[in-house]
């Protein structure tokens, strides 16, 4: 079994001393300087520094074992199983890193003449090609930096498309069912409309009368996740599709788990004109704490003129930026997007091929329901709606029998998975499942880790009918135990660099 290490690793502006180094420069040689003369005649005065920066000063091997601790007191997909439900945290193919870091890609820089960076516009204008063909959708735009960028950038292209049919001032509603993720209002006020909550039936599906109650001329449009946060395929996309464009809306298709589906169905062919991805989940490129992620779009025919620019474009012989699209929404992002997380979506589409992409999808959801068919055996755990209805890429089971009846909640059972080496799921999402733990597999983890996790769950339900109050304790075990919940979220006790750390503790 898995176990954190724990070492009491202090902050690495505590560790060296004044005067340390990791390397020695060399100094410039007179022969040299008489050449190019004084060096730091390069810079001009007022751009120098007066004072040294205040860095942490060490020599290598220093900087070597704080960084080999840190890593010991980590977790990461790696080391084991991380069923963090939406999040899809697969493996990560080594490949993919190699070919993200050779020097040909790294020491590119943005503002190159076009003519000289044709290799990674040709891999960028690729990918797009590919992503539209797993879509189902006629142009992408590779620009956004996460899902939830993607999703903005979708309201922005239904402002355009109705603003340019003189219908913006009407259209003002955003409808999004209740089992949608949690970005999905959030992205629809931002992007100015108000968001109409539609409810789910005992299925977990949108509620199809709720619908039809809920479109009107002031539609804008709809969000869909889809497979909703329950892990269920959508049963009346046909229905839902049909009556947001009867009633003049856009279609937007929240694919961020696009796992479960891939090569299966399209979104573009349930009649979706617009459709996000999340590369660093779909597409196996690390990512967690906010990591660097990569949410590109997907778009209709009708709509591809709003796009975002630049748009990369070819003639067949050459890769160019054109910037020439009138009917642009513009800018979103610098330069053309997270190149660094596209190439290694590149390099997993490239690897896997279609019938690889499309075993991903299959071997995700067999994972998934064979670790739901098993929990909701266990005692104190139940699979809220649609019993006998497969889930797709996740499956959502319900503590609140264990809680009721033991007083251990979805909370504790997550920070007691930790003691036994595994990550824990996704928990309190979505809001319409009490004591949820949203549990996703991926296709990454072998049926005996699965199965070692469903021991562990069985093991977690009789320590809480047997000993709770042991349960309420943990992690135990982990390299951090029991957190001041409350404390450490508070935007007031974080301490995001050193020198705030240092201001905060003073006072
Ligand atoms: C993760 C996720 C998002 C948001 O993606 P980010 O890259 O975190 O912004 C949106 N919708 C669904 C269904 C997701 O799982």
């Amino acid at each position: 079994m898995f176990r954190q290490a724990r070492w009491n690793e202090r902050m690495i502006f505590e560790l060296g001393r004044s005067g340390r180094r990791g390397c020695t420069i060399p100094k410039v040689k007179k022969e040299i300087q008489r050449v190019v003369g004084d060096t730091k005649a390069f810079l001009p005065e007022k751009l120098r520094r007066k004072t040294l920066p205040r860095l942490p000063e060490l020599s290598e091997v220093e900087v070597v074992r704080h960084y080999v601790r840190l890593s010991q007191m980590n977790f990461g997909v790696d080391s084991g199983f991380y069923p963090l439900g939406s999040c899809t945290m697969k493996y990560n193919p080594k490949i993919d890193e190699v070919l993200a870091k050779l020097p040909s890609i790294t020491l590119i820089h943005p503002y190159q003449d076009e003519r000289t960076v044709q290799g990674i516009l040709e891999i960028m204008y690729r990918l797009s090609r590919w992503l539209a063909e797993i879509t189902g959708t006629h142009e992408v735009s590779l620009q956004p930096a996460a899902g939830a960028h993607g999703e903005f950038l979708g309201t922005l292209i239904m402002r355009a498309y109705h603003k340019l049919n003189d219908e913006l001032g009407k259209r003002t509603e955003l409808i999004v069912p209740d089992s949608a993720h949690g970005t999905n209002p959030a992205s629809g006020a931002m992007g100015g409309f108000k968001v109409v909550v539609v409810p789910s039936d005992e299925d977990g599906c949108v509620d199809l009368e709720a619908l039809r109650a809920a479109v009107s001329e002031r539609t804008a449009g709809l969000m869909l996740t889809n497979p909703n946060t329950l892990g269920i395929f959508e049963k009346n996309i046909e229905e839902i599709a049909k009556i947001v464009h009867e009633a003049g809306g856009l279609l937007y298709y929240d694919g961020a788990n696009l796992n479960a589906i891939l090569g299966k169905v399209r979104p573009g062919d349930m009649g979706f004109d617009i459709v996000h991805m999340n590369i660093h989940k779909t597409f196996g490129t690390p990512h967690g704490g906010g990591g660097p992620g990569a949410g590109p779009i997907g778009v209709s025919e009708e709509l591809e003129k709003f796009l975002p620019v630049p748009r990369i474009v070819s003639d067949g012989k050459q890769y160019r930026l054109d910037y020439g699209k009138p009917h642009s929404v513009g800018r979103i992002r610098g330069f053309y997007g997270n190149v660094g997380v596209l190439l290694k979506a590149f390099a997993y589409i490239l690897s896997l091929g279609a019938e690889g992409l499309e075993e991903v999808a299959e071997v995700s959801v067999l994972n998934a329901n064979y670790v739901m068919k098993k929990l909701e055996k266990i005692r104190g755990f139940e699979l809220p709606y649609a019993q006998g209805r497969l889930r797709k890429h996740e499956c959502v089971i319900s503590a609140k029998k264990l809680y009721k009846e033991t007083g251990v909640r979805a909370f504790n059972v997550s920070k007691r998975i930790l003691d036994y080496g595994m990550h824990a799921p996704t928990i309190y999402f979505p809001l319409i499942v009490d004591e949820a733990l949203m549990i996703e597999p991926t296709e990454s983890f072998e049926k005996e880790e699965l199965d070692r996790f469903v021991e562990v769950m069985r093991k977690i339900s009789d320590e809480a009918y047997s000993t709770p109050d042991f349960v309420l304790e943990a992690p135990k075990n982990a390299a951090v135990t029991r957190l001041d919940e409350v404390k450490a979220s508070h935007p007031k006790n974080m301490a995001l660099s050193w020198k705030m750390y240092l201001k905060r503790s003073r006072r």
